[in-house]
């Protein structure tokens, strides 16, 4: 990947040379950020509010490709990754922390590389960078974000406070980011087979860009705070939308209703996944990695989010002897069961 580019050894700058080199460019924008980088801990103060912490881990060959996953894309899509467990619970992000190990193999170039996309996307989404660790690793690219975040105590919103006769609503639209990869995966299959071929993603941007470059939907968080909707239950779509239907449906002791002809899809995923032999539903159902928000709303709000066309309903709350079905564009009710990504799954 680096072959034509320049090359320095990352040993050369030693560990604290690195993450200097790395993290200069970082300023601190928040009042909550105390301390940041340079101590043995950051020091945050969020006053009276509650404190919201999550963390992800990405591992080369699990959870990305680097033979078509840009660097600096990885480093963007694994902060909006965390960001958006953090607008799930209806909470602003500040913080982040980033934990990379390296392999030899990596140049000094390509962490730079991951560190600009990190850097866009603290800049865009108004984010610290507030501390981290090094490591060489002895194989693959290794990186951790921890994100952190705040909300007051009556606007977290958790996975189980759904209930009975609720609006089941989605931001955006599913099955993009699958079928993207899809395409990416068809792409290195060609490339692997013959090197000369140009990869052809004509028509493919949006849906390319929903796999490489998911945005965490804090546009959401702002927008149900100014029309004044407190979501009853919240949950951010990584797995794929009936694997998180399931988990709100567990967690707050309800059944779930959806239509299929309800299912925000965009044309392009539609058409691709057609085109690729694939149910664009079924795509929208379990495909993932959407990062959207799904979340209940009580009916009483249904009139200040109708007119939004970036939020669909598409369903609603049962009770819990109901199940979780899908109503199927010919009327047929199917049970919905979690296909979620499983990293343990051979
Ligand atoms: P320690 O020995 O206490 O683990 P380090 O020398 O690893 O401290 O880190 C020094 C400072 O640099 C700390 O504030 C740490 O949070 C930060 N830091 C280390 N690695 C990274 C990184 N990859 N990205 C951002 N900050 C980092
Ligand atoms: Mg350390």
């Amino acid at each position: 990947m680096f072959e034509n580019k320049e090359r320095t050894s990352i040993a050369e700058l030693g560990e604290f040379g690195l993450i200097k080199h790395l993290t200069d460019n970082f300023k601190i924008k928040h009042e909550s950020s105390v301390k940041g980088i340079g101590d043995d801990a950051a020091v945050f103060d969020f006053k009276d509010k509650q404190v919201l912490v999550s963390t992800d881990l990405l591992l080369e060959g699990i959870h990305f490709d680097l033979s078509y996953v840009p660097l600096m894309h990885l480093g963007y899509k694994a902060v909006q990754v965390n960001l958006s467990d953090i607008y799930a619970m209806n909470g602003m992000a500040t913080q982040i922390t980033v934990s990379i190990g390296v392999s030899s193999k990596f140049p000094l170039e390509a962490v730079e590389e991951i560190y600009k996309g990190i850097e866009l996307a603290c800049n865009k989404f108004n984010i610290d960078l507030v501390g981290g660790d090094t490591s060489a690793s002895k194989q693959g690219l290794v990186i951790s974000i921890t994100s952190i975040g705040y909300a007051a105590k009556e606007d977290v919103t958790y996975r189980n406070g759904a209930q009975e006769g609720d609006l089941l609503c989605v931001s955006g639209d599913l099955g993009g980011a699958y079928v993207g990869l899809q395409i990416l995966e068809r792409e290195k299959q060609i490339f692997l087979e013959n090197p000369q071929i140009q990869p052809d993603l004509e028509g493919k941007d949006y849906i390319i860009e929903r796999q490489l470059k998911p945005e965490g939907r804090r546009d959401i968080v702002d927008l149900l705070a100014q029309i004044k909707v407190k979501p009853t239950s919240m949950i951010d779509v990584s797995d794929g939308l009936a694997s998180e239907i399931l988990h709100i449906a567990t967690q707050s002791n309800v059944g779930v209703r959806i239509y299929e002809d309800k299912l925000p899809i965009d044309p392009q995923t539609y058409e691709t996944a057609r085109e690729l032999g694939l149910d664009p539903t079924v795509c929208a159902l379990n495909g993932g990695e959407d990062y959207e928000l799904l979340f209940t709303i009580k009916q009483a709000d249904y009139d200040k989010i109708k007119n939004d066309v970036d939020i669909s309903v598409i369903g609603h709350i049962t009770d819990q002897n109901s199940g979780c079905v899908m109503v199927s564009k010919s009327d047929v009710l199917h049970e919905l069961k979690a296909q979620g990504w499983n990293a343990f799954k051979k």
